[in-house]
């Protein structure tokens, strides 16, 4: 039996319990069968929420361990034409922080 572990072990799959360190969002397990340590981080996330009125950095903390995460995040109004010449590129804008982004050209 110990010899078909460890042929489970030598594809990847080992046996034994996950265990969560206190206060951290680490899980740890040590193999039963060949003793490697094997880590993984799993986040309890909250919600992105916007750090300052008028710009778009958003952040997320982890609830359990306090970690933050950030993005950008824009509020991109709808696409509009640029000008009103054939092959216009779009341009939208975005609502918080008025940055604009455009196509290349339209496809159309
Ligand atoms: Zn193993
Ligand atoms: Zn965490
Ligand atoms: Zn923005």
């Amino acid at each position: 039996m110990i010899v078909f572990r460890r042929l489970l072990c030598v594809a990847g799959l080992h046996s034994g319990p996950w265990l969560l360190s206190d206060g951290r969002c680490e899980s740890v397990r040590v193999c039963t069968a060949c003793g490697k340590t094997d880590k993984i981080v799993r986040h309890t996330w909250g919600g992105f929420v916007y750090v300052d009125a008028g710009r778009c950095g958003q952040v997320r903390r982890c609830e359990r361990c306090a970690t933050t995460q950030s993005r950008t995040w824009h509020a991109w109004g709808p696409w509009r034409y640029a000008n009103t010449e054939f092959g216009a590129p779009q341009i939208h804008r975005c609502r918080r922080c008025h940055e604009t982004e455009k196509t290349a050209y339209t496809l159309r």
